[in-house]
């Protein structure tokens, strides 16, 4: 059976069969020095040459063969420790050697943090860059978050539900990505921008308390650090209030950096909350970045921000969602009808919404609100921003249908896992802790996608191509 390498210090005089990657050869007189790399870790391993045969098939190691090794456990020579790695009090000599696979020289190292190296050459050979330590750990830490969040959730009695993928346009704001349907030509699915409608419907069915890791697709133009997809955490609840969800956020938020970051330091606990208004006129900005000391990467600040506006006007004077338009009014009564009578009046950038957003360090790591449960208020806020009734009944008739069927109140949030990820592990942008991202311009490099569709695709789906001039 296999050994793997971060087992080996128990096994000092014991055969062990160890399989990994050549990481670097070293030859020092006739030894052949290897180390051997797997998933945990490095260990050496020592090519003795009274066994000149099994010396001669180590002579053609190189870094990055792949290779399974037999041999003795034992422990180093006085001063030959290596402290830098966990097995540097303990050494393989070989007995056996299997090359299980060769490899050409990668186009690039891979045993450095690898921050010198051009990101398209990177992202085209990412299940190489995958194998730097760096990465390994990038991608364990991630996993270990989501771990975290499952099992917080589950102990509160959350269901996990997959939402599907190949569904309707919901407006968070972004274009959607489409994908046409071959069985009805000339039809188009969205890939969701968010689970919204979805959770919000499951909340009708009676779930109460939902929640996904989320993969979310938005067709924006290059913005920064942004990708065309991208994980949140998204839940939702029935009967809850504004203050009942950020405890919960905050409960595991706290309890996630304090179990798997105990180096880190939560400035203030409970998350300060902050009125939109607030921050503008003190930090100038909706994220605001409350840490005392900037430099040390071992502070966090999280904080929520509350009250933010309903409705921002746009460029060309019409009305959108600050959040999205599921979002509760907040300061227009409680009673539908004057809610519904203010909207009739138009919607303004006075009226205040129940949307919070969870800020970490200057980052907006995920926003939520109170969902607006009443049909006829919704259907008045859809109107706000612009669509007829007609159009409102296309585009969200299912959802106030389904409202007339006895909703619970209800309210939710998303938190993104990515940017999340990157704060914590000290990463300069969200590419470096997802395991396959794209380019600025959304390309995956590695597997050449977006690519062309060929004539019968095209044919069976209905679609013709219409070339841009050059
Ligand atoms: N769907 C929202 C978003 O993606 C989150 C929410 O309101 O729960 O930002």
């Amino acid at each position: 059976m296999r050994t793997l390498s971060k087992d080996i210090i128990n096994k000092v005089g014991e055969k062990v069969l160890l399989k990994g990657w050549v990481d670097v050869r070293r030859d020092h007189g006739k030894l052949i020095f290897i180390d051997l790399r797997d998933r945990w870790g490095k260990v050496q391993v020592i090519f003795n040459p009274k066994d000149a045969e099994l010396l001669k098939l180590a002579d053609r190691l190189r870094s990055e063969w792949v290779v399974a090794i037999e041999g003795e456990v034992k422990e180093r020579p006085k001063g030959m420790e290596n402290s830098e790695i966990a097995t540097g009090n303990v050494e393989i000599a070989a007995t056996n050697l299997e090359i299980l696979s060769e490899a050409k020289t990668p186009p690039f190292d891979i045993s450095g943090v690898g921050f010198d190296i051009g990101e398209d050459n990177r992202l085209k050979y990412r299940y190489l860059d995958l194998r730097r330590n760096r990465l390994q750990k990038n991608m364990s830490l991630r996993a270990d978050i989501i771990s975290f969040m499952r099992e917080y959730l589950r102990d509160l009695d959350f269901t996990e539900v997959e939402t599907p993928i190949l569904t309707k346009s919901t407006p968070e704001g972004a274009r959607d990505y489409v994908v046409p349907s071959r069985l009805q030509p000339g039809n188009f699915y969205a890939l969701p921008q968010s689970p919204q409608q979805y959770k919000q419907l499951l909340m009708v069915a009676g779930l109460e308390r939902y929640f996904q890791i989320a993969r979310c697709f938005r067709d924006e133009d290059t913005r920064g650090d942004r990708q065309p997809e991208f994980t949140q955490l998204d839940l939702e609840m029935s009967f809850v209030s504004r203050e009942e969800i950020m405890e919960l956020v905050e409960g595991l938020f706290a309890g996630l950096t304090e179990k798997l970051f105990p180096n880190k330091k939560i400035l203030k606990k409970p998350f300060p909350r902050i009125t939109y208004k607030e921050a503008m006129e003190k930090y100038g900005t909706d994220r605001p970045d409350l840490r005392e000391n900037k430099e040390d990467p071992n502070e966090l600040a999280f904080c929520f921000v509350i009250d933010f506006p309903m409705f921002e006007k746009k460029d060309d004077g019409t009305f959108g969602a600050v959040h999205h338009p599921f979002t509760k009014i907040r300061n227009c009564g409680e009673d539908a009808k004057e809610v519904v009578a203010s909207l009739e009046e138009g919607p303004n950038e006075d009226m205040l919404s129940e949307q919070y957003d969870l800020v970490l360090n200057g980052n907006e790591i995920g926003g939520g609100s109170i969902r607006e449960h009443r049909a006829e208020v919704l259907e008045k806020v859809f109107m706000a921003l612009g669509h007829t009734k007609k159009e409102v009944q296309e585009k969200f008739g299912h959802l106030l249908e389904a409202f007339d069927y006895g909703v619970p109140p209800h309210g939710g949030i998303a938190p993104g896992i990515d940017r999340f990820v990157m704060i914590l592990t000290g990463e300069p942008n969200i590419r470096e802790v997802i395991a396959f991202p794209k380019t600025g311009d959304g390309r995956d490099l590695m597997m050449s996608a977006p690519s062309e569709l060929d004539k019968k695709q095209l044919d069976e789906l209905g679609l013709s191509i219409k070339r841009k001039k050059k």
